[in-house]
């Protein structure tokens, strides 16, 4: 079927400043996940065509390395300008795209804006170590150098978004950039690069599209890449993690999170099931930072998961197409089947207080769920359900609350609600997660770090601290006597 808002849309694929098909001609159907219709086609991609888009950063790379922080700042600043100018259009496509409600979906344009913004002037900040003689007769200084080609790979779940993250920090540090959007959500990558072919020279940005099997697969393998910066699944990170071996290539993971909202007896019960509401559900759930697993103190549990359940009920959920839901769809029919086969695991054990079914309609949905009492070492508990589900579990102390909250692989993000001070810093502390949150949930800012503990990955994105990520050190030693 195709959708009937428009017609099927085909698109080409940005390579060296020019708009080309795939080498083999082959292309790939992007559907609406909202009503489950084709809605557009895109070239299917392979080895030939990765290599293709690596020789064309590689030279777009001879000159961009070389431009001052000055030039490449400004350059930054006037593409920000450019998607800000457009951002109702990006934000309506990526709608259709993902699924997602529109309002959202435009709402994350600034975002994205403003984090090439600020790369814009951290570009102009970098330095390395003061040049000092370590060594009598001997003159040491630290540069900071770009590290060449990056091959960015973006999950579906907020494709324009995470592509700004992936790219603002890689240009701003005199990288050039092969970025593949998700095989399903590949359209708004390629509005980025119909933008930034008015601004960034031919080759500086290039935009393949196809599978994580193929495209993916050959980005990793391939030895002119210099760095990849991936975003996805564990499993995904992993295997990257091994194939990148082969040729040591630097990583940059951010991967899946299964994130702990520790709620001690004494927080305000209201207030935390507003927060949950909307950011255990926002995005239907398909959030690495998810506030998805909650641990409730042993004297409010009770109150808490029927607080939490009558504020759960009043999510709206619906094709955007046709009216402002709080909640679109999931991304594809295989997801809410994954999701779907969780929650009737979890019902062995556990109670589903709200929710628990995907409902018959076109497109692909589930309905926003609450899960009470589910084991520590259940897998609702344990893996990540990328989907609009949260548990409540009952903790008896502080202790038992820390524990939980480390006791899963992942270590992405996490939140404490509690009124006192002192023990809101103490559980921060002792929770192994790479942003703690107090009292609050879910919000992000460009200065600020983003990236994860244990298996949700490496490297950080946002803040002067991708810059460094996105860069090599280099200690040059001149003999000056
Ligand atoms: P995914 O792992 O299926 O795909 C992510 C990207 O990797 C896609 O572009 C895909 O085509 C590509 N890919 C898949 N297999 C590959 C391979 N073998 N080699 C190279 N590339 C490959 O993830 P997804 O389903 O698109 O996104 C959801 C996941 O992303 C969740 O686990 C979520 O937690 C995670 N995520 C993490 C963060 C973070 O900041 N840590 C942010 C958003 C999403």
């Amino acid at each position: 079927m195709t959708d009937t808002l428009t017609d099927v849309m085909t698109r080409q694929q940005f390579i060296g400043g020019a708009w080309v098909d795939s080498a083999s001609g082959e292309t790939l159907a992007v559907e609406n996940p909202a009503n489950g219709r084709v809605i557009a086609n895109v070239p299917k991609s392979g080895a030939e065509d990765v290599d293709r888009a690596v020789k064309a950063a590689a030279t777009a790379f001879e000159t961009w390395s070389q431009t001052t922080p000055q030039d490449r700042s400004l350059m930054l600043l006037r593409l920000a300008d450019a998607i800000e100018a457009r951002a109702e259009e990006i934000g309506r496509l990526e709608s259709r795209n993902a699924g997602k409600p529109t309002q959202a979906a435009i709402e994350e344009i600034p975002v994205v804006v403003d984090n090439l913004r600020f790369f814009a002037g951290a570009a102009r900040t970098m330095e390395g170590k003061a040049a000092n003689e370590y060594l009598a007769g001997h003159l040491s200084m630290i540069r900071r150098e770009p590290i060449g080609v990056v091959g960015s790979i973006a999950p579906w779940n907020y494709p324009i978004m995470m592509a700004g993250w992936k790219v603002g920090p890689a240009l701003a540090m005199g990288n050039t950039v092969v970025l593949k959007p998700s095989a399903r959500t590949p359209l708004t990558a390629l509005l980025l690069a119909e933008i930034a072919a008015e601004i960034l020279p031919p080759g500086v940005l290039n935009v393949i599209t196809g599978t994580g099997d193929e495209v993916g697969t050959e980005m990793v393998r391939h030895p002119g890449i210099g760095m990849i910066s991936v975003t996805g699944d564990t499993d995904t990170g992993k295997k990257i993690a091994r194939l990148a071996s082969e040729t040591v290539k630097r990583l940059h993971l951010e991967l899946g999170g299964k994130a702990p909202v520790i709620v001690f007896d004494d927080a305000d019960l209201d207030y935390v099931a507003e927060q949950i509401r909307y950011f255990g559900y926002w995005n239907g759930g398909q959030d690495c930072t998810a506030a998805t697993r909650i641990l409730a103190g042993p004297q409010i549990y009770e109150k808490f998961v029927a607080t939490l359940a009558d504020q759960v009920k009043q999510i709206t959920f619906g094709d955007p197409a046709e009216g402002e839901y709080d909640l679109g769809s999931l991304i594809a029919r295989g997801h809410v089947e994954k999701v779907a086969g969780m929650v009737e695991r979890a019902r062995v054990g556990a109670e589903v207080v709200v929710g628990g079914h995907a409902p018959e309609r076109p497109g692909h949905y589930y309905e926003p769920t609450v899960i009470a009492g589910a084991d520590q070492r259940s897998e609702i508990i344990q893996d990540e359900v990328f989907g609009p589900v949260v548990t409540v579990q009952r903790f008896t102390d502080e202790a038992l609350a820390i524990k939980w909250a480390n006791d899963v692989r992942f270590g992405l993000a996490a939140s404490v609600f509690t009124n006192d001070l002192g023990r809101a810093f103490r559980v921060a502390k002792a929770i192994q997660f790479g942003t703690v949150w107090i009292n609050e949930h879910f919000t992000l800012v460009s200065e600020m770090p983003h990236g994860g503990f244990k298996e949700s990955g490496w490297g950080k994105d946002q803040s002067a601290y991708a810059l460094e990520d996105y860069s090599v050190i280099k200690h040059v030693m001149a003999k000056i006597s």
